[in-house]
């Protein structure tokens, strides 16, 4: 009998496959993903089905996250290895961390034994994780014996701080994401949450339509997405919200509807601010505003939700963000809304309170471990002698520094004038996110030393840095973050950190040690943490006795029980869910006061120089500067390019067509991008997101440096109180730009190189008057780069685009009138029976630009045009439907597809919507585009009007 061997049977080891819970890095609403993990690769990402705060669901960053964290981006955008450089400007080298840490110790003893400790300055993040916050806090307050320690979350949230302690005593959020249920009255005032915070925005949504009487009142100069759900939207006119929160309460006392019970019982200073809102009368602050009266009157009857003389028929949360933070009168504008609070009576209990959303994941724990230039560890109070003590005591130091440190502008102006020697800047990247650019870079450049501790290499903040130092990132690091309902998560680590990459807190404390060795020899260090659990367990201890004690709290509670809110005092059980409930507040005599502030107009008034009002915000598939999200295509289908929202009366006026660029120009820089005409501004308004810094939209400055994106048109004016900058609002000119010589690349590239030659292209940017570099695709990932100058660029800079986009082979066709500055170029694909436009250029005339994009973004066979490709001329040779902008990210649905599904859609609006999400699935993964989807199915429902 013949034997038949067997095929030798390969036997592959078993990748391990992992589930790890953790938290979203993005923003403050802080669900919970559960990240799937094999091997050392992050594979996978849904939401936390036990999570509180998304019960499931994640937007269309969250949804992402893993494809942010492939080894191929990894390997391209991420800093690995610690560098050095001996000259600025210079190409950084690898060293060691021994190294790098030995070396920085070096240079910040020496800058404080020469200038002192307050020469130095600690820029830090609301990204860190608390441990994180807690050890750089302890490092500069403790150990350097400064306080000038600040965070990005100065640009972000400490108008609320302000405005919490100035009127409650504490700051402390007083309500919860679950009162959003039991709300009848929703203000949301000064916040987008359908881009911004999106999971909670999805919860508004359900809590309408399990309940139709619920009212929604929407403030903001622009009509977002958000204000599409209003049932009153008050178009109110920039930085006037002081006026219309004392308009309304004017309102409540003219018509008997304040809760005289609630002010006499539990607050102080109410005869004052009566007195103050006395010249805000419905008509006056109607008119500051720029709103109807009658809608600023029913504004203000539907917050209170007591008829005259009558019991209180329901509840009114207010959920607000950086519309109020953002300001130079930052603090004014949360205060003079908690008074409305107190004075409706509308806090302490189900449904009721002011509650501000934080933009960052971790601003909340930044704020807990007092790593802020004025404030002190667990909420406690720097000019407090005995608070001092405490927190010397428990850090085992003779004292912690009273004056309180310079805050995030004040450290740049500082460093500016060469009285901040050295920089230490952790996971965050000034050189895009600061207002006034030219003053940030002048900082940059003046400080003798520069550390940038960062998880990606490409920032614009990274090419200042003497000393770069690898931080690990999300799905990498252990620690906990606190969200904007005081809800502490745990943080878990799925892989190993990329690299040399280390967890923020482990360089902090590795730092501290090498100076305690300088400084303090011979003493036992005070930062031997051995892990992250060491850290909290130091700071839990720290909030005995304070408003957010967490004494009763551990790691392993958290691991057992999953988030928890703070305060958790020893013994408690669980931790509170709603603050205030007792009418006692955070105060010396228990009462909440009342903040007599005034009415400021904006910092900078449009004037006849600088006719527009610039406004500031967020897209709604990017985070911050996109150092994250700007590394995946994917995340920009819905917004592909940067570009400034001007009314479309104002760009008839000043004869500039969609697509044209613009001169956008402040009293501080000036910066060209393309303009687009959107009715979400009113006019004399331009609305730039805040996202596009220089690695994105750039060219060549004023000076002949680099452009620096968005905020070189921003100010540095601050709140005197928080003093958190102006970023919403700027006086700008808009004048067409004249540049005749245009060029657009793009290329499909392998994922391995898509960041590479982003890099590459990045460099080349400042060489256009204008330019543009970002990548686009889903499956497939691409870049696109636009330019245009006065002047046809350089031949060999075109050249150079052309060899980086795999232009420059035998393969590609070509045609060139040097004379003229024109060149065309084509790179084409056989894949089977069909051949592909894979990359192109086209630099001069680019009148083909439309239909050659849309052969390549559609991957079209090309057989019908043949060498027509190289032809001129906006018209396409053959019929091509052009695509429209992408809606839903997820399923990458257009705005065609949809308007043609509901052309044929039935019924009332919900059935019109369901079909289409049965049809197209579009809004039925992770819902961020469920705002634009039902703005189409109303406007479907009006006939084909403009959307
Ligand atoms: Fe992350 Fe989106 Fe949730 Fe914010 S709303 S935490 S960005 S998933």
């Amino acid at each position: 009998m013949m034997v038949r061997r067997r095929r030798p049977v390969r036997i592959t080891r078993p990748v391990p496959v992992a589930e790890v819970a953790s938290t979203c890095c993005y923003c403050g609403v802080g669900c919970g993903v559960l990240i799937r993990a094999e091997g050392d690769a992050i594979t996978g990402v849904r939401g936390d089905p036990r999570h509180p705060a998304n019960l499931g669901r994640l937007c269309s960053k969250g949804n992402t996250l893993h494809l942010t964290a492939t080894p191929a981006i990894n390997r391209q955008a991420r800093l690995l290895q610690p560098q050095w450089r001996a000259q600025r400007k210079e190409e950084p080298q690898a060293l060691s961390w021994d190294d790098a840490l030995d070396r920085a110790a070096a240079r910040i003893d020496a800058i404080v034994n020469e200038h002192g400790p307050d020469a130095l300055g600690f820029y830090v993040s609301g990204q860190l994780l608390t441990e994180d916050y807690y050890v750089f806090n302890k490092l500069a307050k403790g150990l350097l014996q400064t306080n000038n320690i600040d965070s990005n979350s100065r640009l972000c949230m400490s108008s609320a701080v302000a405005g919490y302690k100035l009127t409650l005593g504490a700051d402390a959020p007083p309500p919860c994401y679950e009162d959003i249920d039991h709300a009848s009255t929703l203000f949301l005032a000064g916040a987008n949450m359908a881009y911004a915070h999106p999971v909670l925005f999805r919860r508004i949504e359900d809590a309408r339509r399990a309940n139709p009487a619920l009212r929604i009142i929407v403030a903001d100069p622009r009509r977002t997405d958000t204000a599409e759900i209003a049932d009153l939207y008050l178009p109110l006119a920039p930085g006037s919200d002081v006026a219309l929160f004392h308009g309304m309460l004017h309102v409540l006392l003219w018509d008997g509807l304040v809760d005289s019970a609630f002010i006499d019982l539990h607050t102080s200073g109410f005869a004052a601010l009566k007195e103050r809102v006395r010249e805000f009368t419905p008509r006056e602050a109607a008119r500051l505003c720029a709103i109807p009266e009658a809608d600023l009157v029913r504004a203000a009857h539907w917050f209170s939700h007591k008829e005259h003389g009558g019991p209180r028929a329901g509840a009114t949360l207010s959920l607000y963000c950086q519309g109020l933070n953002q300001s130079a009168d930052g603090t004014s504008k949360n205060a003079a809304l908690i008074n409305l609070h107190l004075a409706a009576g509308q806090i302490g209990r189900p449904g009721a309170g002011p509650l501000s959303l934080t933009g960052q994941p971790n601003a909340m724990g930044g704020r807990e471990v007092g790593a802020m230039a004025n404030l002190a560890s667990a909420h406690r109070d720097l000019d407090n002698e005995g608070h001092r003590r405490e927190i010397a005591h428990l850090w085992g130091y003779d004292a912690v520094p009273r004056v309180p440190g310079l805050t995030a502008v004040e450290m740049f102006e500082a460093a500016a004038e060469g009285k901040i020697k050295a920089l230490w800047i952790a996971c965050t990247n000034p050189a895009q996110s600061m207002p006034d650019q030219a003053l940030v870079r002048r900082a940059l450049e003046r400080a003798e030393f520069v550390v940038v501790q960062e998880a990606y290499g490409g920032t614009a903040t990274a090419r200042y840095a003497d000393l770069l130092l690898p931080a690990a990132s999300w799905g990498e690091k252990e620690g906990t973050v606190t969200n904007s309902e005081r809800r502490i998560s745990r943080v878990r680590r799925a892989v190993a950190p990329p690299g040399a990459a280390l967890p923020d807190w482990q360089i902090a404390a590795a730092l501290a040690q090498r100076l305690e060795a300088r400084r303090h020899p011979g003493l036992a260090s005070r930062f031997a943490f051995e892990s992250p659990e060491d850290i909290w367990n130091e700071h839990r201890a720290s909030t005995r006795g304070r408003d957010l004690d967490i004494t009763g709290l551990s790691y392993q509670i958290l691991e057992k029980h999953g988030p928890q809110q703070w305060p958790y005092p020893d013994g408690a059980g669980t931790g509170r869910q709603r603050l205030y409930t007792d009418g006692r507040f955070a105060t010396a005599d228990g009462r909440a006061r009342f903040a007599d502030v005034g009415f400021r107009p904006l910092a900078e008034p449009r004037d006849v120089r600088y006719p527009f009002s610039l406004i500031t915000g967020r897209l709604r598939d990017q985070w911050h500067g996109m150092s994250r999200t700007g590394t995946i295509g994917q995340l920009f289908g819905h917004d592909p390019e940067p570009a400034v929202d001007l009314h479309p009366r104002d760009m008839q006026r000043l004869a500039i067509a969609d697509g044209d660029l613009v001169h956008l120009t402040s009293r501080r820089g000036s910066i060209i991008v393309a303009a687009r005409a959107s009715d979400s501004v009113a006019r004399t308004q331009a609305f730039l997101a805040m996202h596009w810094g220089e690695e994105f939209l750039s060219g060549v400055g004023r000076a002949g440096d680099v452009a620096a994106g968005v905020n070189a048109l921003t100010l540095p004016a601050r709140c005197p109180t928080s003093s958190q900058p102006e970023l919403k609002h700027a006086a700008v000119k808009v004048l067409r730009a004249e540049l005749p010589w245009r060029l657009l690349a793009m290329a499909w590239l392998p994922d391995d190189e898509v960041i590479r030659t982003q890099k590459e292209l990045r460099r080349l940017m400042p060489q256009f008057d204008f330019a543009v570099c970002v990548p686009f695709g889903n499956e497939r990932q691409g870049l696109l780069f636009r330019s245009a100058g006065h002047e046809p660029a350089a031949p060999a800079t075109v050249e150079r685009i052309e060899t980086l986009l795999g232009l420059a082979g035998d393969e590609t066709l070509h045609y060139a009138d040097k004379r003229h500055g024109q060149r065309r170029s084509m790179r084409l694909r056989q894949s089977g029976e069909i051949r592909r436009l894979e990359a192109f250029l086209l630099a001069g005339d680019t009148a083909s630009a439309g239909w050659i994009r849309e052969l390549l973004l559609q991957q079209l066979s090309t057989q019908p045009y043949g060498r027509l490709l190289l032809k001129p001329g906006a018209a396409a040779p053959a019929a091509l439907a052009p695509r429209s902008g992408q809606v839903c990210s997820c399923f990458d649905v257009s705005e065609t597809q949809i308007d043609g599904c509901l052309a044929g859609a039935q019924g009332m609006p919900e059935q019109r919507l369901a079909q289409l999400q049965q049809e197209l699935r579009c809004g039925t993964n992770c819902g961020s585009c469920m705002p634009e989807l039902r703005k189409r199915v109303r406007h479907s429902m009006k006939g084909p009007a403009n959307h």
